[in-house]
């Protein structure tokens, strides 16, 4: 159920309506839109009593949602979904494309520092880099931890980037609300429902990455999972899915996108170097996503791929990246996008740990 104000309703009479919601024993949502205010209700598991809120002062209509999903859906808000971060002016959602990047994992102080210099350089508003990494193997290397978040908070001061980090548990997620600017749920955690609620209850944006065998909409029944527990920053991610070709590492779902824009207000990024698997088809399939409307792109980056700890193959120098965002710009412009211009960033010498 979702109640639509006016136009011209006061804050006072939306908060009215959501004390009557909570009176009547379920959970009111308010998403203020660019004209008017929507207020999602959850917690019913039937209809909800429709005439006592209709007849409430400043309410529009109250409409039925008969999607499963309620608060990601266009029904709730029409108009796209911004995502903002404090004390920064990046945003995801925006004209201005999200550019992301950094390496798969943080190895050390020295090796974040050198990429995100890079990276910042031509661009990036956003350093990725998994402190906390879900491998495969349990014998690969499983990240630096708390450490490694604390080499990504120095990383943000130093050049002016927002920090988006994986949470894979309850202990990692509450240390990256505390350092980080965006909380990554990976792909293999995307129905780890316990984990979605409490990325709910953080206080950060969640980067929602697509489950490797997830269909659409699973992935949004996940960004509902989220938005139920009341926070509304959500960014989706196709970062590739497992199909019977192999000749990359996933198969990046372009079709996806359009999809996602027509039943959700929120963001969706593309990530193709998880999608390509190898550095040579990255660049590509980044134009792809761009060209099919993605709101941004997530991107690994590493001045040593052959040395790295994780998902050296499939990372791109600096340089190669450079190249890839300015071509990007080419095809950003035809779909009416910006990508952030490159900028210059202070001259910090790392030192090596
Ligand atoms: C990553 O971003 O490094 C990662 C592990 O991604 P995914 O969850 O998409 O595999
Ligand atoms: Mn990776």
């Amino acid at each position: 159920m979702l109640v639509l104000m006016n136009v011209d309703a006061s804050d006072e009479q939306t908060q009215a309506v959501c004390n009557r919601v909570e009176e009547l024993g379920y959970r009111p949502h308010p998403l203020p839109g660019a004209t008017r205010c929507a207020i999602g209700i959850t917690g019913n598991h039937g209809a909800v009593e429709a005439d006592s809120l209709s007849q409430l002062a400043g309410v529009a209509e109250v409409i039925a949602v008969s999607k499963p999903y309620k608060l990601v859906s266009r029904d709730m808000k029409s108009e796209d979904t911004v995502v903002r971060f404090e004390g920064s002016d990046a945003t995801v959602g925006g004209a201005e494309l999200a550019l992301m990047a950094g390496p798969c994992s943080v190895e050390s102080r020295a090796q974040l520092f050198r990429v995100a210099e890079a990276v910042a350089k031509t661009g990036a508003r956003f350093l990725r880099g998994g402190a906390f990494k879900p491998r495969t193997s349990p014998y690969a290397f499983q990240g630096m931890g708390e450490q490694g978040l604390e080499i990504l908070a120095a990383a943000r001061e130093a050049f002016g980037l927002r920090v988006v980090t994986e949470a894979i548990d309850h202990e990692s997620l509450a240390l990256i609300d505390q350092y980080a600017d965006m909380i990554q749920i990976g792909a293999r955690n995307m129905q780890n429902f316990a984990l979605l609620k409490l990325a709910g209850r953080a206080s950060k944006p969640v980067l929602l990455k697509r489950g490797i065998a997830a269909t659409l909409d699973e992935l949004l029944m996940a960004a509902e999972y989220v938005m139920s527990e009341g926070n509304y920053n959500v960014v989706l991610c196709e970062r590739g899915i497992r199909t019977f070709a192999d000749h990359s590492r996933n198969t990046l779902d372009v079709s996806v996108i359009p999809a996602v824009k027509k039943l959700t207000h929120l963001p969706i990024i593309i990530d193709p170097s998880h999608a390509a698997g190898k550095r040579d088809k990255v660049a590509p399939l980044g134009r792809a996503g761009v060209a099919v409307g993605a709101d941004g792109l997530i991107v690994e980056v590493h001045c040593d791929p052959d040395r790295a700890l994780s998902d050296g193959a499939q990372s791109l120098y600096p340089d190669q990246f450079a190249v890839m965002t300015q071509g990007l710009r080419k095809i950003a412009e035809v779909v009416g996008r910006t990508l952030p211009e490159p900028r210059n960033v202070p001259a910090v010498v790392a030192v090596a740990k």
